[in-house]
């Protein structure tokens, strides 16, 4: 929809019907991620021919869709993940909401789905998260998970751009990914599976790169390990890339002797996550003072191995909404184990650990700071 026409929204149209059968909270130590959802849901159809129609916020409900409907069929589906979070004052707070919405029509345009009004979005979504507030818990750790969704909803086998689309957001309300503290996580450097590769699209956040990652995902259960560490291969290098749904970090004393924090680069085989970016942008203010040198660039696992065994890696940590940062205590790759630098009597890194406390301050308000937008 490069029309602008066909993107614009009218967030002043918006229709509110409130649930007759408000759900009952559930106790704050039930709350199961991706389990329980709040009393309305936001829902937008478009049309190739109008554009966005009326926005809605209703009752949470099923959807009903033909079985020939394109969304069943070929995978046309992108979503987000984002959270809203109550600060000390009652206020609620999204972070960065404009980097997801930025994200989706990323994706939505990868796929044939239409491209919105990302500003007007974000209003609509302010009221809905904000007509849901008694869902999210005060206390520090607990917010509301916001799942922002798009689909195809064309009625049709035919293989073309869907004629008709459905944005709906849903939320739950969740806890702290680390009820009793950080748990250091083992991730098994995943070859035989490719997850993204160079003009694919790794860098959209389509549902379609989600369901091939879960078989993977088992069989390095199997074998002991959380997650699975995304390689891709070129020119007999194993790059890294990134982590089950999460990107990666890894703080290392370089060949200079300088610390340094690694990041793969947006080159399209990994997600671009809002809190990759964010890690990145509070690592350059705060941590580049102290002498450390923040790099976005390919790096092989061979570079880590060497690292490791010479006693250079300093702390390895995955990045995403659900868990901010996730310390990472070892790496199999090619039946070795590589030690990622965490003392055995430690779950977390230093630079992790202060990761976490600088974005929760931000996140949870304490910290004024514009990445954190009231509703
Ligand atoms: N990579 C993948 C594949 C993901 O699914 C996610 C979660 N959205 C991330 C990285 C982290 O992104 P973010 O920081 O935006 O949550």
């Amino acid at each position: 929809a490069s029309d602008p026409k066909l993107s614009s929204i009218d967030a002043s149209q918006l229709e509110i019907t409130k649930t007759t059968t408000p759900r009952d909270l559930l106790p704050n130590d039930q709350l199961v991620f991706g389990r329980t959802f709040t009393d309305h849901m936001l829902s937008l159809e478009w049309t190739a021919s109008e554009g966005w129609l009326k926005p809605r916020i209703t009752p949470y409900q099923n959807l009903s869709l033909d079985p020939a409907t394109c969304v069943f069929h070929y995978a046309f589906e992108a979503f987000e993940g984002m959270k809203a979070y109550k600060d000390k004052d009652g206020n609620v707070r999204l972070f960065r909401p404009d980097m997801n919405m930025a994200r989706l029509n990323r994706s939505t345009a990868r796929i044939a789905l239409p491209t919105f009004d990302s500003e007007a979005m974000i209003d609509l979504i302010k009221k809905f998260v904000d007509m849901e507030r008694r869902f999210i818990p005060s206390q520090r750790g607990y917010s509301l998970y916001v799942r922002p969704n798009m689909i195809g909803t064309q009625k049709t086998l035919g293989v073309g751009p869907p004629g008709s689309a459905l944005f709906y957001t849903i939320a739950c309300p969740v806890g702290p990914y680390y009820p009793t503290g950080f748990k250091a996580v083992s991730l098994e450097a995943t070859t035989y599976a490719v997850r993204a590769w160079p003009g694919g699209v790794g860098n959209s956040k389509l549902g379609a790169n989600y369901a091939p990652c879960i078989v993977p995902q088992m069989q390095a259960a199997t074998r002991g390990f959380h997650q699975n560490l995304w390689l891709f291969e070129e020119g007999g290098e194993e790059y890294v890339t990134e982590v089950g749904t999460m990107n990666l970090f890894a703080a290392i004393r370089n060949k200079d002797g300088q610390k340094e924090l690694l990041t793969a680069p947006l080159d399209g085989t990994i997600l671009a996550g809002v809190t990759r970016d964010s890690i990145l942008a509070l690592a350059r203010e705060r941590l580049v003072p102290e002498g450390w040198k923040i790099t976005e660039r390919r790096y092989t696992m061979k570079e880590l191995d060497e690292a490791a065994q010479e006693g250079r890696m300093l702390e390895v940590f995955g990045s995403g909404t659900a868990a901010v940062v996730s310390p990472v205590r070892k790496i199999g790759w090619r039946g070795k184990m590589l030690d990622c630098g965490l003392p055995d009597n430690k779950e977390a890194g230093p630079i992790a650990t202060r990761m976490l406390d600088w974005m929760m301050a931000i996140q949870y308000g304490d910290e004024p700071h514009p990445w954190s937008v009231k509703v």
